[in-house]
């Protein structure tokens, strides 16, 4: 069994999206060896930085926050695709020779995963795409930029998909990742009342 961890590590310098100052995190040690005896921190973070699982509450205030996410669409089969020669928005057209299946869960792998500072023109899903999975059935979508939609000020992007009770991850790293289908799992906090939360996301490869 193999294990990749696609989570972004969370730290100062990460890249944040858009590169606004108040989404990086903030560790504070509380206590330090020798000092105190013992090592203890507290963070401050926005929860739609690094890797994480936006909840439709982010855009809907009667959508489900986190805590109420079903566990079964994150624990899962899934599929990584390859659109590393996508340079703006993912369309209907760049996910039609895909083979997309009802009851998948895909992971898009842009020109995104291979840089780690924020990109202002970062690969985003567009409308038609988002409208295409939707069509498609699949239950959940993860992509390699901190934002699934950009420049929607109505936010279809994340309606779309959301209306459809898909499942939205966003921040993987997908750089060092195959396609193929693996195994996924991707808990996030257990955080009562918000619209997203901190993920560690890992895909297992040969799972007996
Ligand atoms: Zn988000």
């Amino acid at each position: 069994m193999i294990v990749y961890d696609i989570s972004v590590t969370i730290e100062k310098t990460m890249g944040v999206y858009k590169n606004i100052e108040e989404k990086r995190p903030v560790i504070k040690f509380e206590r330090k060896i020798p000092k105190d005896s013992i090592n203890e921190s507290s963070m401050y973070m926005n929860l739609h930085t690094g890797t994480h699982i936006d909840a439709p509450y982010h855009v809907n205030n009667m959508g489900a926050t986190i805590d109420a996410i079903d566990l079964n669409k994150l624990i899962t089969k899934c599929r990584v695709i390859d659109l590393t020669k996508i340079v703006d928005g993912i369309t209907k057209e760049d996910l039609i020779d895909k083979n997309i299946l009802p009851g998948e869960f895909l992971l898009l792998k842009t020109r995104n995963s291979f840089t780690e500072e924020f990109q202002p023109d970062f690969v985003y899903v567009e409308k038609s795409g988002a409208e295409y999975l939707a069509e498609k059935g699949i239950i959940g979508v993860a992509i390699d930029s901190y934002g699934i939609e950009r420049a929607q000020p109505e936010h279809e992007t994340h309606k779309i998909l959301f209306n459809k009770g898909i499942t939205i991850i966003e921040g993987v790293r997908l750089k060092e990742i195959e396609v193929g289908e693996y195994l996924m799992c991707a808990l996030p906090l257990k955080i009562k009342g918000v619209d997203g939360a901190p993920a560690r996301v890992v895909l297992i490869k040969d799972f007996i």
